[in-house]
């Protein structure tokens, strides 16, 4: 059977089906879609995945091949959904939402260049340089080294007191 790959998700579906299987968009043409289409398609992708795998790692893969629209309209809607479902604090280490995060900072990059002649939407984003900076990027990256190390540490001493405590 032939197969076809999706104009929106990019997954592969047999080409005898109407629309995509992950993200439902219609397959046949590449349609245009509105800013709310699309996120709408980026949602169902997940939504499938979350349900054939119920895991974080399985939600992370599709957030990192989705691709990121180049119509400016619906690559601000985007930002925007990627941008809502990166999470704060200790659940914003976990693999979906560092996908989130590094989706949201690729189409904030793209934003940026897209505004250069849009002063309105250029002084919109600065709100976000903060949150999408190469520091703040780097930071949330280390935070889970830290933790990793603090275990592995934690381990170690554990270690260290139980042969002490055989010795005696
Ligand atoms: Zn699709």
């Amino acid at each position: 059977m032939s197969q076809v790959n999706c104009p929106t998700c990019g997954a592969n579906n047999n080409s005898n089906v109407a629309n995509c299987e992950y993200c439902g968009v219609e397959v046949g043409k590449p349609a245009q879609l509105t800013p709310q289409e699309y996120v709408e398609a980026l949602r169902k992708c997940v939504a499938k995945a979350r349900q054939n795998l119920l895991s974080d790692a399985a939600e992370a893969e599709v957030v990192k091949a989705f691709p990121i629209p180049t119509d400016l309209n619906v690559l601000t809607e985007f930002f925007f959904y990627c941008h809502s479902n990166v999470q704060p604090g200790l659940m914003g280490i976990a693999d979906n939402s560092t996908a989130w995060r590094a989706k949201a900072r690729a189409a904030y990059g793209r934003l940026r260049l897209a505004s250069l002649n849009n002063p309105q939407l250029l002084s919109y984003l600065e709100e976000f340089k903060e949150t999408y900076s190469e520091a703040a990027m780097k930071a949330s990256a280390k935070a889970w080294a830290y933790i990793i190390g603090g275990v592995v540490l934690v381990i170690a001493i554990i270690d260290i007191l139980i042969i002490l405590s055989e010795r005696k």
